[in-house]
């Protein structure tokens, strides 16, 4: 990551964590957030996709091979929903299937 990648990942990544701790449930309406859009800004910033299997494995930073959204260890909602809550994307639901350049495997 260079350093104006670097750079633009910390201030979305600072106005995520305040949505996330602003919001009041993020949990209880999971089913009715909107779904993430391929343009929204930060979506693009984060390289968001709904299909994880089009993202080319040389280009993540991770090197784990079996990566989507749905065994990231930042989902939250129900296991086996296609469309869950992301701590980096408050507010909107993101595709199971789908994967972003801040995956991080399951602790
Ligand atoms: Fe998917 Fe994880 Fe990126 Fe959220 S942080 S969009 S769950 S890969």
């Amino acid at each position: 990551m260079n350093k104006i990648a670097r750079r633009k990942f910390m201030q979305l990544s600072a106005a995520a964590a305040a949505g996330y701790f602003m919001q009041p449930s993020r949990e209880a309406l999971a089913s009715e957030l909107p779904h993430l859009t391929l343009d929204d800004l930060m979506a693009q910033a984060m390289k968001y996709t709904h299909d994880a299997s089009t993202v080319d494995p040389a280009t993540r930073n991770n090197p784990a091979t079996d990566q989507d959204c749905a065994n990231c260890d930042l989902i939250q909602g129900i296991e086996g929903d296609a469309w869950r809550p992301c701590q980096i994307f408050p507010g909107k639901a993101v595709a199971a299937g789908g994967w972003c350049s801040v995956w991080q495997p399951k602790a």
